[in-house]
């Protein structure tokens, strides 16, 4: 490890060293050459290398410190003799290597410091400095007690304010949903009091309030007249209770690992929690029991969540606090004190809690940042629910498309080439199927395919606006005197084929599609099979267009997505999302386009909802979500309209009248990635592919050794045809095993040839869920299947 990191400092330390001489040259050159300018004008190429430095400088320095740290471990675990001295006191931490080599050790303390935990604030005072425990942390004192007097001044402040309001109290109304009014008093009553007034079961089960609209504490008094909803545990928006919930994790984490809590949100599936952990351990799974256990005493304890008023002074003091430290830690601690929530009443509303997952990720997401720990967590206000949703888990985990890639042999990746997917003949037959599909779709459509190059000079990205903000997700290179990168996507080199001649307003709408090959650098930590990429390729297409062509081509785009989801069977939501608050262009333009939007969303009759603001900054976009077999949601296709990139690309075309116009470009793709798809349609169809798109259609089957001549004769015959077949000449299994087989296998017929068919020219059919079918003679067999397959069937099995 410390070799690697060596050689990688050795390496990044070259590229400094050429940077800077690189840096020194353009300076210099400028100096000589633009004398009447003056020499402080600074170029954008040195610009660049000026910010290129400074980011190596960055990661010199981390990887400095990671070196360090290695080779501390390494002489530490060298020296290390019995009796030494972190040895004579078994449980007593002196330092931060003790943390690092003896996690075991606090698991075992871990018993006794949380006999004491009747709240935070004790825990906290635990973990001072002499209380003697594996907790203890030696350079954390200081910081442990800045965080604890700060809570306890905010907490003293904050309570004085409240009673200050209180004293002042005047009556209030409050509206119920149903029109119903309650009396309470401004400060001084509660959602929770109010809704306990109604019914005690009412207020046992509520998760949050919302006043006007706004999630409020259950516990937080009402400040005037207003309207109150109680909500209780909803799975569409549990995010107050995932919220709360990664609290109890953040606290057990803190406790079990002694790491430094950094970000804990809500997500769409429970919650987690990012912990830095200093030196290279990690978590591993067996601990989750472990953490589970403190997670329920810290729900036993019923910890209440403790909502803050805050003056700005205090706040500025805080903030001075936070400012002052500038190790990794200050940034993170004193996140339960900053939190807003809102939060349930106490922890224990969280009934039911199960820690799930763990994986590394980079602070900041940044791969030049320190790794973190991130802890995956879901909860449930009843265990039944829990259940259900481990259930449902159960039923992903056997649809997971890497089990089933691996199970059929579709594809499989390599510590060599991480995030790039090798398609065995199989998976690659479902990779082309698909773009053949959409292939023949273009033609029909008037879309025109192109290829284009694959790396590029950075001087497109520049124009293209990538260089500035997407450079970091870009594997570029030096070649020759020039920086190039692999392309992210084919908008800027299909705008170099728009501006490659002049153009004539006859051309357009210009429908240029493309299945060119993308990368893009995601974090390692981020990589998980064909979800998560960093080679992909697209159904890829840009329309150059007019303003006035905009809503013909949408509804065009709309009815070629519903067209291609029909075939898999998805259904699908659109969602608007219009002009953001950063934007550019002109909003009369801006206003026109989203017009224009709703009204091909209203023609093209599906239901669809707005997202105000949501849109891109250089145009509005149509997001489209497809529902797959076990109602999960999936992000694939987009219609994005860009204003921008026209201008920045200055694309213009000849108008009629004569004059030159710029057009609008529309970027659109139905399946997204390809290999994402993949991923989508293989947990969607658990690996029980249609006809037309399986790796395995036609299995034949010779009901002995004898007819294998006739069975490879057969099989060929479907080869020929364009059928993926096979034979199963495996003289060693019986026949009732070789049906079985290629049943499990998933091929979608299996045609069984004895001396009777062998006679006839015929074969006898049964499909992968033992439908029979019966003797069919092979011509006819062939023309079923053909038809089938050109349709694209999805129960050709039932239909054939
Ligand atoms: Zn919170
Ligand atoms: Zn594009």
């Amino acid at each position: 490890m410390a070799e690697c990191l060596a050689a990688r400092l050795a390496a990044q330390e070259d590229q400094i060293h050429l940077l800077t001489r690189e840096i020194s040259t353009l300076r210099d050159g400028l100096c000589r050459g633009l004398d009447a300018v003056g020499a402080g004008v600074v170029t954008p190429e040195l610009e660049t290398l000026r910010t290129e430095n400074e980011k190596l400088k960055y990661r010199l320095l981390h990887l400095r410190r990671g070196l360090q740290a290695e080779l501390e471990l390494e002489e530490a675990q060298g020296r290390r003799q019995p009796g030494a001295k972190w040895d004579t006191a078994p449980g007593k931490s002196t330092g931060k290597d003790q943390q690092r080599n003896n996690r075991a050790d606090n698991k075992v303390a871990t018993p006794d410091t949380k006999s004491g935990d009747k709240n935070k604030k004790e825990k906290k005072q635990e973990k001072g400095p002499g209380d003697g425990g594996a907790k203890e942390l030696k350079p954390w004192p200081t910081y442990i007690n800045e965080r604890l007097s700060l809570y306890e001044e905010l907490k003293r402040e904050s309570d004085a304010l409240l009673a200050q309001k209180a004293a002042h109290s005047k009556p209030i109304t409050v509206e119920l949903p149903d029109g119903r009014k309650m009396a309470g008093k401004a400060w001084v009553t509660t959602p929770y009091q109010l809704a306990s007034d109604i019914s005690q079961g009412l207020a046992d089960n509520a998760v949050i309030s919302r006043v006007n609209g706004e999630l409020w504490d259950l516990d937080r008094p009402l400040e005037q007249d207003c309207s109150l909803e109680i909500l209780r545990f909803d799975n569409e928006d549990a995010q107050v209770y995932w919220h709360s919930s990664a609290h109890i994790l953040g606290e057990a984490m803190e406790r079990f690992y002694g790491g430094c809590l950094c970000y804990g949100p809500p997500i769409e599936n429970g919650f987690y929690y990012d912990m830095f952990l200093d030196g290279q351990k990690g978590v591993s799974s067996t601990e989750f029991g472990d953490l589970e256990g403190l997670c329920k005493n810290v729900v036993k304890e019923k910890q209440p969540f403790e909502r803050l008023e805050i003056s700005k002074e205090t706040l500025l003091k805080m903030f001075k606090v936070r400012h002052h430290k500038t190790s990794i830690c200050s940034k993170c601690g004193p996140l339960i004190d900053l939190c807003r929530g809102p939060h349930v009443r106490h922890t224990g509303k969280i009934k039911a809690m199960k820690i799930y997952k763990n994986s590394s990720t980079y602070w900041e997401g940044r791969s030049d940042m320190e790794t973190l720990q991130r802890i995956y967590g879901i909860s449930f206000p009843d265990s039944k629910m829990l259940k259900e949703w481990e259930r449902f888990q159960e039923e992903a985990k056997n649809r997971d498309h890497r089990k089933i890639g691996k199970d059929q042999e579709l594809f499989f990746f390599h510590d060599l080439s991480p995030g790039s997917c090798f398609f065995m003949p199989r998976g690659a037959y479902i990779y082309n199927t698909l773009t053949e599909f959409i292939r023949d779709e273009y033609w029909r459509r008037g879309f025109q395919e192109v290829a284009s190059p694959n790396i590029y000079n950075s001087k497109l990205w520049e124009t293209s606006g990538h260089w500035q903000h997407y450079s970091e997700n870009m594997f570029s290179f030096p070649v020759e005197d020039d920086i190039f990168a692999l392309k992210p996507m084919n908008c800027p080199g299909h705008c170099l084929m728009f501006s490659h001649r002049p153009r004539s307003w006859r051309e357009l709408p210009l429908r240029l599609a493309d299945f060119g090959v993308l990368h893009r650098n995601e974090l390692s930590g981020t990589l998980t099979g064909l979800t998560r990429v960093r080679r992909f390729q697209q159904d890829d297409a840009h329309i150059f267009c007019t303003m006035e062509q905009i809503e013909s081509e949408m509804k065009g785009c709309l009815d070629f997505l519903r067209c291609v989801y029909d075939v898999f069977g998805f259904s699908f939501q659109l969602h608007l999302s219009t002009r953001p608050e950063k934007y550019l262009g002109d909003i009369s333009v801006w206003n026109q386009a989203e017009k224009v939007n709703q009204n091909s969303l209203n023609e093209f009759g599906e239901p669809w909802k707005l997202n105000p603001g949501d849109g891109a900054f250089y145009g509005p976009k149509i997001d489209i979500k497809i529902k797959d077999a076990i109602g999960r949601y999936h992000q694939c296709a987009t219609i994005q309209l860009d204003f921008q990139l026209p201008i920045r690309f200055n694309l213009t075309f000849v108008g009629d009248p004569e004059g030159r116009f710029r057009p609008v470009i529309i970027h659109r793709a139905i399946l997204g990635s390809v290999e994402r798809m993949i991923a989508i349609l293989t947990e969607n169809y658990a690996g029980k592919w249609p006809l037309w798109i399986s790796p395995r259609q036609v299995m034949v089957v010779p009901v002995n050794p004898s007819l294998e001549d006739y069975a490879k004769m057969v099989c060929k015959q479907f080869t020929e045809a364009g059928f993926m077949a096979d034979a199963d000449l495996d003289s060693g299994c019986l026949l009732n095993k070789k049906i079985r087989n290629a049943q499990l296998a998933q091929y979608n017929f299996i045609l069984v040839v004895g001396e009777k068919e062998k006679m006839t020219n015929s074969v006898n059919v049964r499909t992968r869920d033992n439908k029979v079918h019966g003797e069919l003679s092979v011509a006819e067999v062939l023309a079923r299947l053909t038809l089938l397959k050109q349709s694209r069937c999805r129960s050709a099995e039932e239909e054939f």
